[in-house]
């Protein structure tokens, strides 16, 4: 079933054929600029939103809303319309308001690490339903304004190409949100590196490293076999050179594997050429890899370590822990067919503020 934000300008004016012509603009204007819902457009006349409400009703139902530190982090489960489940994060900032989007139903690449990859692969998302989550997100955080996105919730978005630069496009054109504020973090998918190298979009560009040797990396990440690290090294400064925008490293540090003074060394000689930006956090456990996150005193030391030779590295937080809503834990890869349960709790209505 299609959403109404699948549609472009001219795709909603073709939708309206009949009407005055300026009510593309009002619609659009709504939808987009001041990001109401359909039901809320109120320059539209109610009989034509009514119609609309009932060919694209929303793509999302949430099935459940989870609250985490102090209400400052909130995870939606939501069931999109053949009953494929997804999960949205937003994260409340005194500096900024992020949503965490989900890009696929489930991923296909299989890191063993992560609960996401554990679960498997389910389906690609469409524009409207990456789309609607990030307005879901933006209405939730009022009055507070949401000012960045990151896809770094399910699926491997330069798997689902297309539809990821549509998304920032349509953000960055016709909701405002400044690149810099919008994130696509990828596993390595190379040829997806280089294509979005050429697309002219000032985003952030996040790869999830996590080991800079063949062999360890082959062993959490498993696209590593396909494009392995010299190659991906490669597709960085394709992406630097075209861009001029800084790639940022995302690092998981996991007992033992790749928190070891061998792995920073590792890490320094490949960073340190790309000029890259490291996010360091330690793993977050999931059921399907018993490995444990490094300690608080090893991560410090990691980052201590990568400052000391000149790397740019800075510790992220693990914000939504308690509520399985933080990086790698989201899971709800299933269909409603096979029932799943949410181990949650429901936020009362009196904790719903996200400002503070
Ligand atoms: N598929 C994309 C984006 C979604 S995953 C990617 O892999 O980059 C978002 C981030 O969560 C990635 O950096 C990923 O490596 C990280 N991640 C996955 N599992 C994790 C875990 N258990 N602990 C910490 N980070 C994890
Ligand atoms: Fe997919 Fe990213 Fe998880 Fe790897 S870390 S399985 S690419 S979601």
């Amino acid at each position: 079933m299609a959403s109404l934000y699948d549609f472009d300008r001219d795709g909603l004016a073709a939708l309206l054929e009949g009407e005055p012509r300026f009510r593309t603009d009002q619609l659009w204007r709504g939808l987009w600029v001041e990001g109401r819902a359909l039901a809320d457009v109120t320059t539209v006349p109610a009989g034509l939103r009514a119609s609309l409400a009932t060919r694209f009703p929303s793509t999302l139902t949430p099935r459940a809303d989870v609250a985490s530190d102090h209400g400052s982090t909130r995870k939606w489960v939501f069931e999109l319309a053949d009953g494929a489940t997804i999960e949205t994060v937003l994260m409340v900032y005194d500096d900024r308001v992020t949503v965490c989007v989900s890009s696929q139903a489930g991923c296909a690449m299989g890191c063993t690490f992560c609960a996401t990859g554990q679960a498997g692969f389910t389906r690609q998302l469409t524009v409207g339903e990456v789309v609607e989550q990030v307005l879901y997100a933006t209405r939730a955080a009022a009055p507070r304004r949401l000012s960045n996105v990151v896809f770094m919730g399910m699926g491997e978005p330069l798997a689902n190409y297309r539809v990821t630069v549509e998304v920032v496009r349509r953000l960055h054109d016709a909701r405002g949100l400044s690149a810099r504020h919008l994130t696509v973090s990828t596993v390595g998918v190379v040829p997806g590196i280089e294509r979005l190298a050429e697309e002219g979009l000032p985003i952030t560009l996040a790869v999830s490293l996590h080991a800079a040797n063949d062999e360890t990396r082959d062993s959490l990440v498993p696209l590593n076999r396909r494009y392995p690290l010299a190659r991906l090294y490669e597709a960085c400064e394709r992406w630097v050179d075209a861009t001029g925008r800084r790639i940022s490293f995302e690092w998981a540090l996991i007992d033992g594997v790749n928190d070891t003074d061998r792995a920073r060394d590792e890490l320094v000689d490949y960073a340190s050429g790309l000029r890259a930006h490291v996010n360091l956090i330690p793993l977050n456990p999931t059921p399907g890899y018993l490995v444990r996150g490094s300690t608080p005193e090893r991560v410090r030391a990691f980052r201590d370590g990568l400052v000391a030779r000149g790397v740019n590295a800075t510790v992220r937080n693990t914000r939504g822990r308690s509520i399985d809503a933080a990086c790698g834990q989201l899971a709800a890869v299933t269909n409603a067919k096979r029932s799943v349960t949410i181990r949650s709790r429901r936020v009362a209505p009196e904790g719903r503020s996200p400002a503070h």
